[in-house]
């Protein structure tokens, strides 16, 4: 599948990895929005935040638990952002399901 994200889940790209488990993967974003800025995805391919299903679902859950965790470990207890972009309309340039976790410093009020 000629998916970028499913390439660096494979090792075929490199990527500055934060975090890895039988489930996740989170790496630094290439191009940061803020100070801080990380992905976590699911290693599962699911094109989107529009295709979580009650068979797929509970992979959110861990993904926000290991957010949580890469946040207190990565000094962002002053708060962030987690984002997911859906579609062209949203905005999704890569079609692998994925939460921008944003920080490190005060964010934009505007969401959009
Ligand atoms: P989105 O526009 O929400 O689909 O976000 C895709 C994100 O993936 C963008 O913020 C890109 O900078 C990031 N990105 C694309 N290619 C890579 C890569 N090879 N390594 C790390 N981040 C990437």
């Amino acid at each position: 599948m000629d998916c970028i994200f499913c390439k660096i889940i494979a090792g075929d790209i490199p990527s500055r990895k934060l975090y890895e488990d039988d489930r996740v993967l989170a790496f630094y974003d290439i191009s940061p929005m803020a100070k801080t800025h990380f992905l976590v995805v699911p290693k599962q391919h699911i094109a989107s935040a529009q295709e979580i299903t009650p068979d797929n679902s509970g992979i959110i859950a861990h993904i926000f638990e290991v957010i949580a965790r890469l946040a207190a470990e990565r000094g962002l207890a002053d708060g962030y952002r987690v984002v997911t972009n859906v579609g062209d309309n949203g905005c999704q340039s890569v079609k692998h399901l994925h939460f921008h976790v944003l920080g490190g410093e005060k964010l934009s009020e505007k969401l959009a």
